[in-house]
Order: structure tokens, then C-alpha cells, then sequence
């Protein structure tokens, strides 16, 4: 009788999905949240435009200088030597020109400003000389100079903004310059979650033997408020059946989504997974990528239900890399690509064929002011302080086996600017 095999110390697992293989997967087995409010434009900062936005002007509305200077006519420009015109009024932002330029006139005119009848070019004040009321302009200018046309950046009926669209300040200026006071977005979702295990004692607790203090519950309701959700928080569940079934029962009934931490792995005391699989159905829990091998989505009830790992580097890169993601499909964001960069890594990386890695970098200058990533140092997934210090995850695909110093490497910034 052949004697069973002891696992392999390789890494890979043939029953997880790839990072990818996990979101397609939860991208087709949910839908976005029906459920829409009308906010004004300040209130709407965060939320994804439920509805498309169609110009109902032009933008600019009118054509308009681009400089501080004179606005001619294209035909009064020379070809060689100079060119002597009459200055016949001001055009300025706010208080346009009333008359016609005609030829051989010249209208001072400031950013902004509109453009006069019968002007279509203008030079900048610092290529003309101006006595008096006469202005010399040389050669050289070309026609149409220094104008912005009406309907330029927008024409009247086009889509600016399409339904789906996260609304960052550039959107709210946008829209604000279209005189769009309110829009339309999607519903806030209802995020539920809470903390298993029999060591996390909550703050304001004194620890005893054996304690630590529950984290995930901070983080996460940290991403959670950046995500504009509603957020539930149903505390720290001991690791009892019954407890854990009652607090997913109680959450499916109120929340769009559950999301738990701890308690997802294949310990003595991990009831997540069991008690998905009797009161709704496990999709998948288990992905290749590293920190956060166990991680359970499925359905329960109406709600989306998402099992965190309990270490705290684990429940945050799984809830960027797969959580985030999908809370924004939920809230119909238009799917977008997570910026990610090519960098020479200044760090010896240690790592094991198998699963991707998303371990914690800094990306910073050298002496001649190149940009290089290197790494936090120790990598455990308990080590939250490592999330702290670091401004990027190094993503290092599952083949690889390790990076030598000078190697190129993929980095996610943690930041993105507006
Ligand atoms: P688990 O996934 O429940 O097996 O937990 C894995 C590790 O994460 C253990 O060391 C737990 O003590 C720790 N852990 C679980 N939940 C939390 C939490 N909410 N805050 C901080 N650490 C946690
Ligand atoms: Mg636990």
C-alpha cells in the first residue's frame, strides 16, 4: 500500500484562482445596486455618476483671447517688415468689445476676454509696440493665433461625463463649469462588518494574557469610509458556530455586503467558510496571491459576502487588490485600470514560485533624482506597520522565485493624486 505523500513545500495550490480569475469571477456573479439620489455638487465628491452628462452649452461659450494683447484681423498681419494699426477700444474678461474691428484696427484685449466682431488673431502684448493709440506688429505672426474657439473643449450635446464616472474635484469643476448644479448618483452601499476570533479585545479594553487588540476593524473602516459607504460595524463575534451564524444572519438582512476578517482559514476554529456554505453559497476561498491565501467570497441572501483573512497586512491587500474593486463594480464605477509602474527594485526580494506577491515598497529618488523602489523590510503579514511605512505594493507575479537588486519590478502606488 503506498504511504499518502506529504504535501510538497511548493507554494501554488491548484485550488486557488489569480487575482484576475477572482474579479472576473465576482464582476459576473454581481450586479450593481440599484438605487439613485440627486445630490448637489459639493455633497457629491467620492460617488459615481449614475446618468450621463451631456454638454447643454459650449465650452468655452464663446471665442475668447488666450493671452493678454490685440486682437486683429488675420489679413492685417505682414508678410515682411512691420504693420502699423489703430487701437479702437478694449475687450475685457467680463466686458466685451460692443463694435467691429475693422481693417487696419487693433482692440486691446485681456485674457479671457471675447473676441471682438470682425477679430480673429491675437498678438501678445510683448510682440507689439504700442505709442499712443498706434500698435507695430512685425512678421511672423501666424492667423488664428492665441484664439480659443467656442465649443473648443465641449459642444453643446456632447457626452462629458459618462454614467459610471467616479467624481474626483476635477469632475465637480467640470460640471460646475457647465452651470450643472446637481447630479445623480448611485446609492450609498450598505457595508457590514465585523471581527472573529476569542484574542481580539476591542479599545478601551485592558488586554489580558493571550489578547491583542482588534485592528482590522479600524482599517477597514477606514477603506470603507474612502469607498463613500455606509458603514455597519457589528464588533468583534467570538469564534462560536452559533454567534457567527446569528451575526450572518442579522447582516444579510441589512447590508448590501458583509465583510468579516479572521476565521477563513482551515484552523480548528474557523467557522466563516462552514457557515457561508450552510446559510448561502461559497463561490471561491481561496486565491494564489500572498499576503491573503484564504479569502471567501459567496453570496448570502441579497448581500455580497466577502471573508477577509485575520492578519492585518492580509485583510488590506486583499481588500485593495479584490475587495475595493468590486465594491466599486457594486456602486457601477466603470471598471478602470489600477496604475502601475516599472521600477528598478534597490532591495534583495525574497519570494517562492507560486502565488502573486503584493509585498510593501517605498518608491523613492536616488542622487540624480531617478526613481527606484526598495523594500520595507520584513514581509510577515502581521507586520502592519510595514503598510504604514510603505507607499506601494511591489506586485511580483506567481513564477517569480526572487528579484536581485537593479531588477525592473511592477509597483501600485498607494496614492493616487486627486
Ligand atoms: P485567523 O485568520 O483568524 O486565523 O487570524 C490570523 C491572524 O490574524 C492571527 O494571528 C489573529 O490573531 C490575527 N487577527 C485576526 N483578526 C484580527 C484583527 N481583527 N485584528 C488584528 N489581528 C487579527
Ligand atoms: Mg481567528
Amino acid at each position: 500500500m503506498n504511504k499518502p505523500q506529504a504535501p510538497s513545500h511548493d507554494d501554488s495550490d491548484p485550488n486557488s484562482l489569480t487575482v484576475e480569475q477572482a474579479l472576473t469571477r465576482i464582476r459576473e456573479s454581481i450586479t450593481p445596486t440599484q438605487g439613485f439620489e440627486q445630490l448637489s455638487l459639493r455633497s457629491a465628491l467620492g460617488r459615481v455618476l449614475a446618468e450621463d452628462i451631456l454638454s447643454p452649452i459650449n465650452v468655452p461659450a464663446y471665442a475668447n483671447s488666450a493671452m493678454d494683447g490685440y486682437a486683429v484681423l488675420a489679413e492685417d498681419l505682414p508678410a515682411e517688415g512691420e504693420a502699423e494699426l489703430q487701437v479702437t477700444g478694449t475687450s475685457l474678461a467680463g466686458h466685451p468689445f460692443e463694435g467691429t474691428v475693422k481693417k487696419g484696427q487693433a482692440i486691446r484685449i485681456m485674457t479671457g476676454a471675447k473676441m471682438p466682431e470682425g477679430a480673429d488673431t491675437v498678438i501678445m502684448q510683448e510682440h507689439a509696440l504700442r505709442e499712443e493709440d498706434t500698435l507695430r506688429i512685425s512678421a511672423g505672426h501666424k492667423a488664428g493665433q492665441n484664439v480659443r474657439q467656442a465649443g473648443e473643449d465641449l459642444s453643446t450635446g456632447q457626452v462629458v461625463l459618462a454614467r459610471g464616472k467616479f467624481i474626483n474635484p476635477a469632475e465637480m469643476g467640470l460640471l460646475a463649469s457647465l452651470g450643472i448644479p446637481e447630479v445623480k448618483v448611485a446609492r450609498r452601499l450598505r457595508v457590514a462588518f465585523f471581527s472573529t476570533g476569542d484574542e481580539l479585545a476591542s479599545l478601551g479594553q485592558a488586554l489580558k494574557e493571550g489578547q491583542i487588540y482588534d485592528s482590522n476593524r479600524y482599517t477597514l473602516h477606514g477603506m470603507l469610509q474612502r469607498l463613500g459607504a455606509e458603514i455597519i460595524d457589528m464588533g468583534v463575534i467570538p469564534d462560536d458556530r452559533d454567534a457567527i451564524r446569528n451575526a450572518f444572519e442579522q447582516a444579510s438582512e441589512i447590508a448590501d455586503v458583509l465583510i468579516t476578517s479572521g476565521g477563513v482559514s482551515v484552523g480548528d476554529a474557523d467557522y466563516v467558510k462552514e457557515t457561508l456554505d450552510a446559510l448561502g453559497q461559497v463561490n471561491f476561498w481561496k486565491i494564489a496571491m500572498k499576503p491573503g491565501r484564504p479569502l471567501a467570497f459567496g453570496q448570502l441572501g441579497k448581500a455580497a459576502f466577502f471573508g477577509l483573512p485575520g492578519n492585518p497586512v492580509s485583510a488590506m491587500a486583499t481588500f485593495y487588490q479584490i475587495v475595493q474593486p468590486s465594491l466599486r463594480h457594486m456602486m457601477g464605477q466603470a471598471i478602470t485600470q489600477p496604475m502601475r509602474l516599472s521600477l528598478p527594485c534597490a532591495s534583495k526580494l525574497k519570494k517562492r514560485p507560486g502565488r502573486a506577491d503584493f509585498q510593501r515598497g517605498i518608491i523613492e529618488s536616488d542622487d540624480q533624482g531617478q526613481l527606484l523602489v526598495r523594500s520595507t523590510g520584513h514581509q510577515g503579514s502581521h507586520i502592519l506597520s510595514s503598510m504604514s511605512q510603505a507607499n506601494c505594493f511591489i506586485i511580483l507575479p506567481a513564477e517569480n522565485g526572487g528579484v536581485e537588486p537593479g531588477e525592473l519590478v511592477v509597483v501600485e502606488p498607494f496614492d493616487g493624486l486627486i
